[in-house]
């Protein structure tokens, strides 16, 4: 299969880092024109562009020394 340069229909059209502590939100960062998301099935705690984690990678952005909560 060649690979397109759409995003997987189940890509989240908007993804928003909230901070649990104080609720502050934020969009999350975008890469290849898509917010990125966490990584699917990932453990670790990433943000990855849809074209993949070698394309764009990055940690889920802190707010109060925590990991914002990620909003799909
Ligand atoms: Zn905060
Ligand atoms: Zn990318």
């Amino acid at each position: 299969m060649m690979k397109g340069m759409n995003a997987p229909s189940d890509w989240p059209k908007t993804v928003t880092l909230k901070c649990e502590k104080c609720g502050a939100t934020q969009p999350a960062p975008m890469h290849c024109g898509k917010p990125m998301a966490p990584e699917k099935g990932g453990k670790s705690s990433k943000l990855v562009c849809w074209m993949g984690a070698s394309c764009g990678a990055v940690d889920i952005p802190k707010h109060h020394g925590k990991p914002m909560k990620v909003i799909t």
